[in-house]
């Protein structure tokens, strides 16, 4: 990372500032994502995460976030265990939580809760959960025609990304 670009940032001030701040961070960089990514086959790295944090301060008064993530991540096929490019392009509203201040969100919150301890954030850890949250449950070839065990032929799976646990079923099904 530069020099400069602090990763952990007091979430509060910056919510107060309503400011936006920009990171790419390298995918091999990322402990969590070392599992998921697929031997990129003497490629030199993964590629990279580029991210957007928007800080504002919410209705509620504590501080939240819009968090965009944008990066092509190289997952292995469950079903045919090939690599392949998962283009992701996910934005997420966070609002953040002191767990000393665990008052419950308005039932009406459609933001996802983010614990934060120290009144300081890691927008590098934040930046890695929304990237997980936003990847496949059961990652498979976006393009079905290209998938090396498509034996039914190729399937519609456009809807994949919004219905994880119906393809996981469908998973299930079939063992
Ligand atoms: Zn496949």
């Amino acid at each position: 990372m530069a020099p400069g670009l602090p990763d952990r940032v007091d979430y509060v001030r910056l919510a107060a500032d309503g400011a936006r701040l920009e990171r790419v961070y390298p995918l091999d960089a990322m402990p969590r994502m070392r599992d998921v990514l697929a031997d990129a086959c003497g490629a030199d790295s993964h590629g990279s995460l580029a991210a957007s944090f928007e800080f504002a301060t919410l209705s509620t008064g504590r501080a939240g976030a819009t968090v965009t993530v944008k990066a092509e991540v190289w997952l292995t096929c469950q079903r045919c265990l090939q690599g392949f490019a998962f283009p992701v392009d996910a934005r997420s509203e966070i609002e953040f939580a002191a767990s000393e201040f665990a008052a419950p969100q308005a039932p009406e919150s459609q933001r996802e809760l983010y614990a934060v301890t120290d009144g300081l954030v890691s927008l590098r850890e934040l930046a890695e959960e929304e990237l997980l949250l936003a990847l496949p449950i059961v990652a498979m070839c976006v393009a079905p025609a290209n998938c090396g065990a498509a034996a039914g032929g190729p399937r519609d799976v456009s809807g994949e990304r919004s219905r994880p646990f119906a393809v996981l079923q469908d998973l299930l099904k079939k063992t």
